[in-house]
């Protein structure tokens, strides 16, 4: 145990307020994710700080000007790293998003090994380190999340900074015979090894990421069992563990069982005329799998006829990237498809494909899982996958179904009682839709208890104190701000 609780100090790419041109006029904007809600108290209790980029990248603007008052009203402290627009497109858009993206998925036909992009990645983790370590002092704990910070504790050593550090990696980490791929596959997972704390999705990444060390650094010696395992390199050690990234239960559950909320539900199904809803909801990424679900939503109309007029595909596809080739092109692809399945099958009074292409209000993205009969989340890979756990938060009457990828990082967690498919496989997602929509009351009331049950007891705030736990011994109860009422423990 340690003797002092630490300040908590946490480092990702964004920080959790956008800043954002309005009608000429920069505004800041708060993020509103799960990580943001489950970590703000904490980081105010113990006079935190949140270190990242803050979006833009015009060097006139004051943006700690602008992130003053958010700060002062958030109760603690924000840093930004400045970011000039190559450093943008080489370290962002480049490595991050060209190549680690797509390589993490498994899907490395997509990467651009341009080695300007990884000399930029590496000046832009040196510069996100140099912040830290101004920042924060040796009692501090340092979180430092996701693919784009891969390096920040091989420069804070290298700068002979001494700091207690955590990594937790958001997407999945790929097996040995894709990540081997990578020209920099030895010095990217040599800087891995340089946190005290490396945390993955699922069991499955963890023991990727052991196999590809074992391969690349063949002194690494792993040793232990359960959810946190040491890794000895011989002049140091370090560890691993699994952590299943959560929702905050409550929040979803509380607000789909609100009467306005539950009357916008009834108003979509209504509109909808009573026909059961297959609902998907993805930001539109090539990682997603919406071509292939629209294929499968063709199989099942050719397949069985009989659903003609009688069920609706809502694909609601959140603008991402937009200024890259690749997701324009998807886009175009996705639009073509929903218009030949429509095509092929509407007729007076129904069109089978409902597709939105825009970010949906909070509110409304509830009622649309409240309203929902199927949650057809068909990623082709992902870490976790967090509308999955929402779907279930928001069937408040436990009357839902989800069909899930079994590359979801959450069907390690799901499969009992979600029906998993295999997203590739159309005519596999078809039969699974005309299966569950089957389903009598019984078989779903069951299924989706077990899964409501699992995602309330496996919440945000379990997944924040698992890690903290691994961390630096401490847990959420020991930051007393915290709703009690929210906090279930595993
Ligand atoms: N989401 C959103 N706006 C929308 C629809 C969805 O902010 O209009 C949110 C959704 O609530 C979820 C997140 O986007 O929390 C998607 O997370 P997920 O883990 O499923 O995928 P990611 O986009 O992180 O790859």
């Amino acid at each position: 145990m340690e003797s002092e609780l630490r300040r908590l100090v946490v480092v990702s790419n964004r920080l959790p307020a956008a800043l954002k041109k309005e009608g000429g006029e920069w505004t800041v904007k708060a993020g509103a994710g799960g990580l943001v809600t489950a970590l703000a108290p904490v980081l105010r209790n113990r006079g935190g700080v949140w270190i990242g980029w803050s979006g833009a990248s015009d060097p006139d603007l004051d943006v700690d000007g602008l992130l003053a008052d958010f700060s002062a009203e958030a109760g603690y402290d924000l840093y930004t790293v400045g970011l000039t627009p190559e450093e943008v497109d080489g370290y962002y858009y480049g490595f991050s998003n060209e190549i680690i993206w797509p390589l993490f998925h498994d899907l490395q036909t997509r990467c651009r090994f341009h080695p300007q992009f990884w000399r930029m990645y590496l000046d832009v983790n040196f510069k996100f380190a140099e912040v830290v370590a101004r920042k924060t002092t040796s009692d501090d704990y340092v979180w430092i999340h996701d693919y784009h910070l891969m390096h920040q504790a091989f420069f804070l050593k290298s700068m002979g900074v001494k700091r207690k550090t955590g990594f937790f990696l958001h997407i999945p980490f790929p097996p040995p015979d894709i990540f081997m791929k990578l020209p920099w596959r030895w010095k990217l997972i040599q800087a891995l090894t340089e946190f005290d704390l490396v945390g993955f999705q699922t069991l499955q990444d963890r023991r990727n990421f052991a196999e590809c060390l074992r391969r690349l650094m063949p002194e690494a010696r792993v040793s232990g069992r359960g959810g946190v395992v040491s890794v000895d390199m011989g002049s140091r050690k370090f560890r691993l563990g699994a952590f299943p990234i959560s929702i905050d239960f409550n929040q979803f559950n509380d607000l789909a069982e609100q009467p306005d909320v539950a009357r916008e539900a009834f108003k979509i199904k209504e509109a909808l005329r009573h026909r059961k809803i297959i609902l998907g909801v993805d930001r539109l990424d090539y990682t997603k799998g919406i071509p292939e679900r629209i294929r499968s939503i063709q199989t099942l109309l050719r397949r069985y006829p009989d659903l003609k007029g009688r069920v609706n595909f809502v694909q609601i596809a959140v603008p991402s990237r937009e200024e890259v080739g690749d997701y324009k092109e998807l886009r175009t692809e996705i639009e073509q498809l929903v218009g030949r399945v429509n095509g092929e099958f509407s007729f007076p009074g129904w069109v089978p494909v409902h597709y939105h292409y825009r970010s949906l209000p909070h509110r409304e993205l509830v009622a649309y899982y409240a309203a929902a009969d199927v949650g057809l989340v068909t990623p082709l890979r992902d870490g976790m996958n967090l509308v999955a756990k929402e779907y279930c938060a928001c069937s408040t009457d436990g009357d839902g179904v989800l069909i899930l990828s079994e590359f979801a990082g959450a069907a390690a967690q799901l499969q009992k009682d979600a029906y998993l498919v295999n997203p590739y496989d159309m005519e596999g997602v078809a039969k699974a839709l005309h299966r569950v929509l089957h389903w009598d009351k019984g078989q779903r009331l069951e299924h989706m208890t077990r899964l409501r049950d699992q995602v309330r007891k496996n919440n945000i705030y379990w997944w924040v104190d698992s890690f903290l736990q691994a961390g630096i011994a401490r847990s959420l109860g020991d930051f007393p701000e915290v709703d009690a009422l929210r906090y279930e423990r595993g």
